[in-house]
Order: C-alpha cells, then sequence, then structure tokens
C-alpha cells in the first residue's frame, strides 16, 4: 500500500528533537478512593505519532483528558509546547489548574477528538468548524469561513458543509469533527478511539484521514483499539495496565517483539 510506505518514510525522519509538544511527568490522578493513574510519563515530540493501547479501564482516556485539562491530575507535570500548566493544591486534597485563563490558553492548542465525535448538533458543519476560531481565536468570520472550507476538502467533506449533523453517518460525523479541531491548528491532536463507535464499513474513510494527518506531520497522541493501524502510523507505543506504563517502544519492539507476559496477552486477545 503507498500509503503506509509513505508513513513508513515520514516515521524514520521524526527525531526526537526540540520542545516537546506534550511531557507529561509521574501523572497521578485519582477519582475518590480509585487510583487511576499512578505515576505516568509520556513524551510526544513534534511530528511524533504516540500511540496508547491497553485493556479497557487502564487510564487511556483519563490521561487524555488530563493533557487537556478536562480532569485535573492529583500530582505530576504537564508542559504543553514548553509551557507549564500551573497547579495549586486543592482544599479536598490533589490539585486544580491555577489559572482559568491557562486552562483556555492551553485547551486552544490542544486539539481532541472524541469516540462519539461531540459535534453540536443544532449546527451545521460550516458552522461548527468556524464557531471556536471566531469565539476563541478572534478570527475574522470571512477567514474562518475559507479556512473552514479547506479542511472539508481535506477530509472529503466538501459537498456537506451546510448539512446538520443528524444528516451525517457517523464516519462523515467523525471527519467533520477532525476538520472542527484543526481549525484551531492545535499544536498536539488527541484521539480518543475515534473509530470505536463506528460501524466497520465506516472506520477506513476516518483512519485515512488520520494517516494523512501523520504523513503530515502533525503531532498526534492516539488511543485506539485499532492495532494494525497503530503500528503502521506510530512512532512510539504505550502499553498501558491499570494505571501504570507497562511497556513503551517502537512499534516494531512493541508489536514484534513484546517483553511482558500482560502485553503477549493483550496482544493475542486484540489481534
Ligand atoms: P480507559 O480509557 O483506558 O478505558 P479510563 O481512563 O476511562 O480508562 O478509566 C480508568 C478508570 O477510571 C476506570 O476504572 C473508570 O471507571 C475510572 N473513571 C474514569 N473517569 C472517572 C470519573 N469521572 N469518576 C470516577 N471514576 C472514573
Ligand atoms: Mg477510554
Amino acid at each position: 500500500k503507498p500509503g503506509s510506505a509513505a508513513v513508513r518514510a515520514a516515521k524514520v525522519e521524526v527525531t526526537p528533537k526540540g520542545t516537546p509538544a506534550v511531557e507529561v511527568v509521574d501523572l497521578h490522578k485519582s477519582f475518590g478512593q480509585l487510583e487511576v493513574l499512578k505515576g505516568v510519563n509520556l513524551t510526544a515530540y513534534p511530528g511524533q505519532v504516540v500511540s496508547m493501547i491497553g485493556s479497557s479501564g487502564s487510564g487511556k482516556s483519563t490521561m487524555l483528558r488530563c493533557i487537556n485539562l478536562l480532569e485535573q491530575p492529583n500530582s505530576g507535570r504537564v508542559v504543553i509546547d514548553g509551557e507549564l500548566v500551573r497547579m495549586k493544591p486543592h482544599a479536598k486534597g490533589g490539585t486544580t489548574a491555577a489559572d482559568p485563563r491557562q486552562i483556555e490558553h492551553i485547551r486552544a492548542r490542544v486539539g481532541m477528538v472524541f469516540q462519539n465525535f461531540n459535534l453540536w448538533p443544532h449546527m451545521t458543519v460550516l458552522e461548527n468548524i468556524i464557531e471556536a476560531p471566531i469565539h476563541v481565536l478572534k478570527e475574522a468570520r470571512a477567514d474562518a469561513v475559507e479556512h473552514a472550507h479547506a479542511l472539508l476538502k481535506k477530509v472529503g467533506l466538501s459537498e456537506k458543509h451546510a448539512h446538520y449533523p443528524g444528516q451525517l453517518s457517523g464516519g462523515q460525523q467523525q471527519r467533520a469533527a477532525i476538520a472542527r479541531t484543526l481549525a484551531m491548528r492545535p499544536k498536539v491532536m488527541l484521539f480518543d478511539e475515534p473509530t470505536s463507535a463506528l460501524d466497520p464499513e465506516l472506520v477506513g474513510e476516518v483512519l485515512r484521514v488520520i494517516r494523512q494527518l501523520a504523513e503530515e506531520g502533525n503531532t498526534m497522541i492516539l488511543v485506539t483499539h485499532e492495532m494494525q493501524f497503530a503500528r503502521e502510523v506510530s512512532h512510539k507505543v504505550l502499553f498501558l495496565h491499570q494505571g501504570r506504563v507497562e511497556e513503551e517502544g517502537t512499534p516494531a519492539d512493541l508489536f514484534g517483539q513484546p517483553k511482558s507476559e500482560r502485553l503477549r496477552q493483550f496482544l493475542a486477545r486484540t489481534f
């Protein structure tokens, strides 16, 4: 397949250099008594695709949600493009981000694509895409519209700009959601099982878009159950087990020569 060959070629070129787009150090997160993340580290350099795999409940979504500050870690460091997220101790234990304006600033640069698309149902596809650029980035409407049309073309939805999400297939909705995320020109894109809610015949069209974004050098952190896809597009893969990174390495290492018994069992179950 020409697509995967291009990705492999691109993968060789991306070396860890410069300021990491995302750096997570010793992250701990509990919900009440339940400790969900037990000291997780993750670094994504510009242009890298870092995938997280692991069983349901291992903490993958919580990790992504801590990176874009939808959740507050109890301790540890989150650094986005060199900017440390300032935390302060919370009265009930744990931390809160110290500065709501910093949260806003960081969320604007960390794009998230969810399993269930999360488009605004009362807005057309175009309106969904231009909303945040106009209101958060203060882009002129005409510029936002022009950018939106370019992004719709990229994800293959030019014809659907005036449709409402309910009039689209799941695959089309997810591609629109990806366009909406791209409209913010994020430093890093987080994908939380972007194809898990799709009928099998619609998975490919979404993976093709994500693959193209990888080839173009976008920095991405990807949670997925599509193991073959993760193997092809990732520069680095983390296997999470019960809130810890059990194993980490290149796709060739993790999928080809898994070291831990837990990872071997997980791969045997999923492939
Ligand atoms: P994964 O994405 O790997 O399936 P999650 O990060 O969603 O795992 O969840 C990890 C654990 O944290 C699970 O046991 C889940 O039930 C729990 N959890 C996640 N979010 C919350 C929450 N808001 N409140 C309480 N428990 C939560
Ligand atoms: Mg999850």
